[in-house]
């Protein structure tokens, strides 16, 4: 059936609509390959060591370059955008970026950082116009935490870019917890007692097979269903209706009021079917699953010239075009194909 009165076409109103009619709405824009952590089952150091080739700076896109491609992006339907990495903010003074990007109408921008140098930053990134962050932290133990991140961060200098980032108005803070069996799954209770009653949301990612370098196996995720089950146990949930088409945590609240944790269960209830998102890697390239084996180049494009409207038509093709739904598809051989890393690609 084609495009009628009733049924828009792929791109109409600033609607894009792929092959499952799931419109393009987020985009997480990647604006460096390069970490200070090692977390290992992100950047294992064995893969990410001292003659890893990342980037060229010739080859990141500038700040000009990701202005430019997410006004595009917000004129065929995005009205969030996600800075990521990487860890976003090893990018030298990344608040003029949020400073160029804040203008743009209609957009909601957010950050997600691992928190090590977020008290620095925090109140000139809110000053540029930053709304909210999310800061990743796998455990409330020293030595879980160290032997997970690799480079011996210790936890309080998270937390105290948890408490500069609130302090400068970047709230609620979500807080992004990694579960891996027999690594840090004793650090659940712990994290959501800490973090009941503060109004900041933690929320649990089920370990995922994101790019090739961590060694992925089934047994080591933890199904968020055990770990809302764990923290039942002793504090009392109940489920809450998703706020929005796309939602990717499943929310959760105590049932005294101490507020919500969340759970991202890609794994095990992968949510393909609602997936509104585009990502952009550090070099330019379009990616429309976080499982991609394979980019569209928008950087070509700009740098050789290309016009606004080529830009938009060619990210229009790129999404009208998407059927990915790896998540749903996943299984022990596609654990195995060759996909991006996610360091790399944006998470
Ligand atoms: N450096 C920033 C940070 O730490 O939040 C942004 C990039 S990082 C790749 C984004 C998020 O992806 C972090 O919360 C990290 O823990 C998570 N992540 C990385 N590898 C993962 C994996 N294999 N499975 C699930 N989550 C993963």
């Amino acid at each position: 059936m084609g495009p009628g009165p009733n049924r828009p076409g792929p791109h109409t109103f600033g609607v894009t609509l792929d092959v499952f009619r799931r419109p393009l709405r987020d985009l997480r824009v990647s604006v460096t390959d390069r970490c200070n952590f090692r977390c290992v089952y992100c950047m294992p150091k064995e893969i990410f060591g001292k003659d890893y080739a990342f980037l060229p700076q010739k080859e990141v896109l500038t700040f000009e370059e990701i202005a430019r491609l997410v006004r595009i992006c917000v004129g065929l339907g995005v009205r969030k955008v996600r800075l990521t990495g990487g860890e976003p903010l090893v990018r030298r003074d990344l608040e003029r970026l949020v400073a160029m990007l804040a203008p743009i109408a209609d957009i909601d921008i957010t950050l997600t950082t691992n928190g090590s140098l977020l008290a620095g930053k925090a109140a000139a990134l809110a000053a540029a116009g930053l709304k909210r962050v999310t800061v990743s932290l796998d455990s409330l133990d020293d030595a879980t935490f160290k032997k997970m991140n690799d480079v011996d961060f210790p936890v309080q200098r998270v937390l105290d870019g948890i408490a500069a980032a609130e302090a400068a108005g970047l709230a609620p803070i979500k807080v992004n917890m990694v579960v891996r069996r027999g690594l840090n799954e004793d650090s659940v209770l712990p994290m959501a007692r800490h973090f009941r009653g503060t109004g900041r949301v933690l929320r649990f990612i089920e370990y995922m097979d994101v790019g090739t370098s961590n060694g992925w196996r089934l047994d080591d995720v933890v199904p968020a269903r055990e770990i809302i089950a764990m923290i039942d146990r002793e504090h009392p949930l109940e489920p809450v209706e998703p706020a929005y088409r796309g939602e990717v945590a499943g929310r959760y609240r105590y049932r005294d009021g101490a507020g919500e944790v969340g759970v991202i269960s890609s794994v095990t209830q992968p949510f393909c079917s609602d997936c509104t998102r585009a990502r952009l890697s550090a070099d330019g390239s379009l990616y429309t699953c976080l499982f991609a084996t394979q980019g569209h180049d928008l950087r070509a494009l700009m740098r050789g010239g290309a016009t606004d409207e080529q830009i938009r038509d060619a990210i229009l093709a790129v999404w009208t075009a998407r059927e990915d739904r790896y998540s749903e598809l996943r299984s022990a051989d596609t654990a195995g194909l060759k996909k991006i890393e996610m360091s790399f690609i944006g998470g």
